[in-house]
């Protein structure tokens, strides 16, 4: 699969279709697989962190999860196919995971909230017979406290399913650098980063109605609704300047 280099972040070239197909080949392979799903504000954070950076580009699968890459790709002349969301992805490998009998552990979220999203897909998706959830809120590296005993539950909790996808969500860069952490320890195939993706499986957060997604607008609904998210979102007009002048 062909990258391509947006501020010294590399990202996959690939429309849905090949991102699913991608995932779905995970499944079946020996070594386990990452899929992460930046945005503009993740490629301007993992441009200065380069532990972060370090993760992304070792990650199997790099999915283009925003306009702003879609743009930034049309300013240095090597176009990106189309916008591919964590959220689709997530659902079409849910899809993946209930045709083919595949058990999935979804970790992150506010209490009750990892919980709410899985019974919301296993309803969804009744295929899906092995599963588990956790909160994102246990004592763990990802807020500063490296194999705690609260963090071993966890994994031990992850590791009695055996999921073959473990979804986590903490948030960027939170949930990458715990998957790098502990990739080795937890029993599975795939790991994927997907944010607030579990708040919206559970309902707790409405996505942007379709028109907005068509549009490329889904940060303006998101702004709408989650105004104390503007101080990210001043990193989109940052980004293109810095794309346009490194040009
Ligand atoms: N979260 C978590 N543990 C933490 C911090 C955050 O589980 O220590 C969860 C939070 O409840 C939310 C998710 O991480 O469900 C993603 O948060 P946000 O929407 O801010 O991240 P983004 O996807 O925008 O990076």
């Amino acid at each position: 699969m062909e990258k391509i280099d947006i501020l010294g972040v590399p990202v996959h070239k690939v429309d849905m279709k090949e991102a699913l197909n991608a995932s779905s080949n995970f499944f079946n392979k020996d070594e386990k697989s990452i899929i992460v799903t930046p945005n503009s504000e993740i490629v301007m954070m993992a441009k200065d962190d380069e532990k972060f950076l370090n993760i992304i580009k070792e990650a199997d699968l790099v999915i283009p999860d925003g306009i702003g890459l879609v743009i930034a790709s049309k300013i240095v002349k090597n176009p990106l196919k189309e916008r591919v969301t964590g959220i689709d992805l997530m659902e079409n490998i849910l899809n993946y995971c209930n045709e083919n009998n595949k058990s999935i552990f979804i970790i992150g979220g506010k209490p009750g909230v990892a919980d709410k999203a899985a019974q919301n897909i296993v309803k969804k998706y009744p295929n899906i017979k092995n599963w588990g959830s956790h909160h994102g809120y246990f004592k763990g590296y990802h807020i500063g406290y490296e194999g705690h005993d609260e963090e071993k539950e966890v994994i031990d909790k992850i590791n009695e399913i055996k999921p073959d996808i473990l979804f986590v969500a903490f948030g960027a860069p939170k949930q990458e650098l715990w998957i790098q952490k502990y990739k080795n320890e937890i029993d599975t195939s795939v790991l994927m980063g997907v944010g607030g993706s579990v708040d919206v499986y559970a309902g707790e957060v409405k996505r942007a109605p379709k028109i907005y997604q068509k549009l490329g607008l889904e940060w303006l609904y998101r702004l709408i609704k989650e105004p104390w998210r503007y101080k990210r979102m001043m990193l989109l007009p940052k980004f293109i300047v810095q794309v346009i002048v490194t040009k």
